[in-house]
């Protein structure tokens, strides 16, 4: 099989969130588990992003000419190799060599000329892909291209497309009056992205493409109603029958607590109490919280957003920290957020701290160090933060929605990795953060615990073998 990727970031030639890392470790994990297979991935060449390091070794494959609406375009296509897989990187400095990846005011623009060249660049190949995975509304066009004005050359049917939605909240939407003028398409084809009273590409994709999937299967549902779907309910639903959930994976070597350098004391599941609390005393040393062995400590890692759930633990925080337990919170985002955690934590000098800052070694130091990981979030697509605590030996606290339903499963069940409420509500979170800290103070339990959660299987190669699943069986 020839699989292409087809994305608007990858690792770790740039990435600015999740999707980038997702087509930073699949396309490597498909190519391991099936080393026969050809793997590429097509992504925009941002030429100000890639670090010199990278850039240094790619080598031009093509330059062409083609007519994007009314221009005559440019072209430049790069390559490079890494783990058996080969990365195309389009290059067109007009589009691309800017500051950020997107937040531009032409990003329309900018990403219907990027499908269109990976379409062009088709007619280049020696051979065509069997299957074009395509990701959230910057390459949806690439899949409606195939199916709507490239649909005349023949060849091009025979190519299995793939869609996949990161974040259903960016759709891609657009005046109508540009359908001709910047994307390309005539009233033909109008139907096919034209919603709710604009253009929206990932309902265009979502429509033409041959399976739909998401990153986790309870996504999956859930996308089926209007408090998840951004709207898109209806399509979700008229085109259910192809759509399914896939879990993301997390870099299991990334985000160990054995590596050395990164974290005060490594440790493994053999030595995880003795490694955890020298960990903790180092950072409640660092924090200058007081250093207490059997204190439990509760953190969580976020992005201060509404769709975290936030409000709830600013709720409960008080009385949560009534018990004897320490809580710090490390994020960045809404500045509301963030004055209402500096004032509750200076209510509580002695046991809590708000850190906002982004700061991945320090995360690590956290997962590492904490006892209980909170997530108690209103929408969660898939979720890293849960299943990196898991593999800390850190117990994660979560809300039963998006991933964290298929991820974390509640003590008390076979292969129990952590604790889980039902309801968006504050008082349900306190009680299951309760639970955790009584179940801390019976080290038998806590330590089957943090077994389940050290030992369940986040690595991409599960996921891998499903997509390759899904794609065998187009
Ligand atoms: P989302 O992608 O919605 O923000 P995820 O749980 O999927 O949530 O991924 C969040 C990732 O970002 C995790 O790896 C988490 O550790 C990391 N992260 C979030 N906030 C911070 C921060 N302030 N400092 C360091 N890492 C952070």
């Amino acid at each position: 099989m020839d699989i292409l990727y087809v994305t608007s970031e990858a690792a770790p030639f740039s990435a600015s969130g999740g999707l980038g890392d997702v087509m930073g470790a699949l396309p490597q994990a498909v190519k391991s588990a099936s080393p026969d297979d050809r793997v590429s991935v097509i992504l925009p060449y941002y030429k100000k992003k890639v670090p010199e390091s990278l850039a240094s070794s790619f080598k031009l494959v093509t330059e062409f000419r083609f007519k994007y609406v009314w221009r005559d375009s440019y072209a430049g296509i790069y390559s490079a190799e890494m783990g058996g897989v080969t990365y195309y990187f389009v290059d067109n400095e007009q589009y691309f060599m800017r500051d950020g990846l997107y937040g531009e005011y032409d990003d329309g623009e900018r990403f219907a000329f990027f499908s269109t060249a990976v379409v062009e660049f088709l007619f280049k190949m020696d051979k065509l892909p069997d299957v074009i995975h395509a990701n959230d509304w910057q390459s949806a066009l690439t899949v409606v291209y195939l199916r709507t004005k490239y649909y005349d050359y023949k060849p091009f049917r025979s190519i299995k497309t793939v869609y996949t939605i990161h974040n259903i909240e960016y759709q891609g939407k657009y005046d109508l009056a540009i359908l001709g003028d910047i994307f390309g398409l005539d009233d033909r084809f109008r139907p096919v992205v034209e919603y709710d009273g604009c253009i929206n590409l990932m309902k265009g994709a979502l429509v033409v493409a041959d399976r739909v999937t998401t990153v986790s299967p309870n996504y999956a549902c859930e996308l089926r109603q209007a408090y998840f779907a951004y709207g898109l309910q209806h399509v979700i639903n008229a085109n259910g029958h192809k759509l399914s959930g896939i879990i993301n994976g997390i870099d299991t070597a990334y985000f160990s607590p054995d590596r050395g350098g990164e974290i005060a004391f490594p440790y493994s599941l053999s030595d995880v109490r003795d490694g955890k609390a020298k960990n903790k005393a180092a950072m409640q040393r660092e924090l200058g919280l007081p250093i207490r062995r059997d204190v439990p400590l509760a953190v969580m890692i976020t992005r201060l957003a509404r769709q975290k759930g936030v409000d709830l633990l600013t709720c409960i925080l008080d009385e949560l920290l009534g018990s004897d337990m320490q809580f710090v919170i490390l994020g960045t985002g809404d500045a509301d957020y963030e004055q209402t955690l500096a004032e509750i934590a200076g209510r509580h000098p002695d046991k809590m701290r708000a850190l906002f800052k982004f700061d991945r070694a320090l995360s690590k130091r956290l997962y590492a160090s904490a006892d209980i990981f909170l997530m108690p979030s209103r929408s969660e697509p898939c979720g890293l933060a849960q299943m990196i605590a898991c593999s800390y030996g850190t117990i994660p606290v979560v809300r039963a929605v998006g991933g964290l339903y298929d991820t974390i499963v509640p003590y008390g069940r076979e292969g129990a990795n952590g604790f889980v409420f039902n309801n968006y509500n504050a008082h349900e979170l306190l009680f299951r953060v309760k639970d955790a800290i009584s179940l801390y103070r019976n080290p038998e339990e806590w330590g089957k615990l943090i077994t389940g959660a050290m030992t369940t299987d986040f690595s991409w190669d599960r996921s891998a073998k499903k997509y390759l699943n899904l794609y065998r069986g187009l």
